[in-house]
This record gives C-alpha cells, structure tokens and sequence, in this order.
C-alpha cells in the first residue's frame, strides 16, 4: 500500500518510524532483533535512510595518494528486502541524488519494483565529508526536485512494460514519493521564503506528502505549515520528532541541523548535566509533550528518526498512541 493511501484511509494520527542501516559486519539477524519492539505497536510502514559510499584516500610507498571506496552501511533497498521477508509491512526507503548517475537510479527503481515496495522518500542528500557543498555527481540529479521528476518520468522496467500495455504504465503512478522540508529553512538556503518555493517545486514535480526535518519547538512547525499553505503547497506534511538523549545533543544536533533547541529544553537539558538517564529521561518527556501537541491539533502521522535506539522511542508510542 502507498503511504499516500494510508494517509488519505487513517482517521488518527499514526506513528511512522525511521531507522539507519546497520553497518557492515551486523547480521540480518541482529538488524531484524533492533526493530523487533517498535514492530510491537504495528507501524504501517519503516523508512530507512540511505547513505552515500564515501572514499578515503592513502599515501602510497612512493608519495601519491591512491583513492578506495568506502562502504559503511548496508544498502537500503537490502534492508527493506530483510525486512519485508519477516515482517508484514510497507517499507520506504530513502533515495538520495549525491553519488549516482541518472542511469544508476533507474536501476535502483528497477530494484525496487522488482521488490514490490512502490514508496519512496525522495532526497539530495548532503556533501561528503570533506566537501563545503553538495556536488552533483557527473550525469546525476542536483536537486531533490529533479531526482522526483526522474521518479516521475519511471515507467518500469524492460520486463514490466513487456507484460503490461504501455499505455497502463504511462497512466500509472509506480512510486509515491515523500520529500524533505525544513521548518527552520535548509541551511544552504537564503531564507525561508525561497526554500518554501524550492519545496513546491518538488510538490509540483509529483511528490505527495513532505516529513519535516525534526524540530523542538512545535510553533516552528505550525507556522511552517502555514507558510507552506499560503504558498500553495497542499500535500500532507508530516513532522518529524527526536528525542534529545543525552545533554551534548544541546550543541551538537544545532550544528549538525541548523535547528534552535528552545531555552526551556536546554536548561533542563544542561542542568542533567552527567546525569545520563535524568538526561534520557528529560528528552523523552519533551517529545512526548510535543507528540501529544501535535496529535491534538490533527496531524496526519508523526515521523521519529529513532537512529535504530528503541527504549525511548517504545515509551514516547506507549504514551501517545
Ligand atoms: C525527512 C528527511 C529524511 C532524510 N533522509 C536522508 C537520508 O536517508 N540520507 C541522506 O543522506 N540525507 C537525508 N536527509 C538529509 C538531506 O539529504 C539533506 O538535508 C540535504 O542537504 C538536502 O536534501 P533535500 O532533499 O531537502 O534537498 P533539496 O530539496 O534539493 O534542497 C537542497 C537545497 O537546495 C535548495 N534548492 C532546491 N531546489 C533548488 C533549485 N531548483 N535551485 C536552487 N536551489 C534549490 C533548497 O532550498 C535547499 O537549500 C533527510 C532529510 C529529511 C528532512
């Protein structure tokens, strides 16, 4: 089922849960136990991130550098296939621009197709270490709203256009597509108002629905959406919600997001101070009070980047759903 269609069935918000690859060296076993309690509360659907190959470099005997790939993490479409062979549900990887050529990521939607999951979250992705700004890789997509149009454009592999009339393939809408959006504008962005008309554009190439980036402050979210619907833009946009776990979040998710971190929460943050579970606690407590706001004022789902960490996300889904 596509995520469009489970938004346009649900009558109440409902919990939508992001995990991370594992990295290489951890067994499907392993990966399938991580995501064992949120399957507790029947998701209707996982997304799972995906990330770009990086390369380090090494100096050789004789002084030049030779450049090797470097692979951390499992591959996103073979985390849903790992998935999907356990468990009853939809899965929605992400799809990132950065690292690969037009051509590569139509054979990743062949993949995809192959697996039968037709969702999909659409991305840039970031630079790589090292770089100062996100370089598009050589016959590869610059803007998430170009990697859309290209997902748009799909119309199924060689076999799939075979068994069915053309014609049902052009009317046919493989993948439903959710895109990024920044309550607190994307950082490479000038202002908000430009990144909001960026964010259209990726609406106005095909995307249905849009998962906030995660923010603390749950006004900044109200008036973001506001914003977005006097600018036109009409689809469902789902916040996304972290909860704070430990108290060097306070300075190091601001630099890593350009987020603000409201003073209330960072004064309790700080003041748990070494006290790790009192800091646990305190950030749980904020997102739960921040899920049960948005849930009173009619979101459609709630999006939690659990970075594959259970206990606190399974308390904050006890509370609130
Ligand atoms: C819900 C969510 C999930 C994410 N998952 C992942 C993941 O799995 N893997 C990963 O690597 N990263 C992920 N990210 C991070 C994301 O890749 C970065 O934030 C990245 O820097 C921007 O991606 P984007 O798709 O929003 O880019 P875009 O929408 O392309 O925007 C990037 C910047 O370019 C500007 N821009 C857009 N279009 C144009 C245009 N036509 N002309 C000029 N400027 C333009 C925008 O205003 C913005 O400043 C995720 C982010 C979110 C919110």
């Amino acid at each position: 089922m596509k995520v469009s269609e489970i938004l346009t069935q649900s009558t109440k918000a409902f919990p939508s849960l992001e995990i991370v690859p594992p990295l290489r060296g951890l067994t499907k076993k392993e990966l399938l136990e991580s995501i064992a309690p949120f399957m507790e509360f029947s998701p209707r659907y996982i997304n799972v991130t995906s990330h770009r190959d990086e390369f380090e470099y090494k100096e050789e005997a004789d002084g030049s550098f030779s450049r090797h790939l470097v692979r951390n993490r499992i591959s996103e479409t073979t985390v849903c296939a790992a998935i999907m062979s356990r468990y009853d549900v939809e899965v929605v990887p992400h799809l990132i621009c950065g690292g690969s050529t037009k051509e590569e990521i139509e054979s990743r939607l062949d993949n995809l197709e192959f697996l039968g999951i037709n969702n999909i979250v659409a991305l840039r992705g970031d630079s790589m270490t090292g770089e100062k700004r996100f370089t598009p890789t050589p016959g590869g997509y610059s803007y998430a709203s170009e990697l859309v149009e290209g997902i748009r454009r799909y119309q199924g592999s060689a076999v799939y256009q075979r068994q069915r009339k053309m014609e049902d393939a052009i009317n046919d809408r493989f993948f439903c597509i959710g895109v990024g959006g920044y309550p607190e504008k994307h950082f490479e962005a000038p202002n908000i108002e430009t990144d909001i008309e960026n964010l259209k554009k990726k609406v106005d190439a095909g995307a249905d629905y849009i998962i906030t980036q995660m923010f603390f402050d749950n006004k900044v979210y109200y008036d973001f959406v506001e914003r977005c619907r006097k600018a036109g833009i009409d689809v469902p946009i789902i916040p996304g919600l972290k909860p704070l776990s430990t108290s060097r979040q306070v300075t190091t998710l601001p630099e890593a997001f350009s987020l603000d971190i409201p003073v209330e929460l960072t004064k309790a943050m700080k003041e748990a101070g070494d006290d790790k579970d009192k800091a646990y606690q305190t950030g749980t407590e904020w997102c739960i009070m921040q899920c049960k706001d948005l849930i009173r004022n009619g979101v459609p789902a709630v999006h939690f980047y659990t970075m594959g960490k259970s206990r606190n996300i399974t308390e904050i889904l006890k509370e609130c759903f």
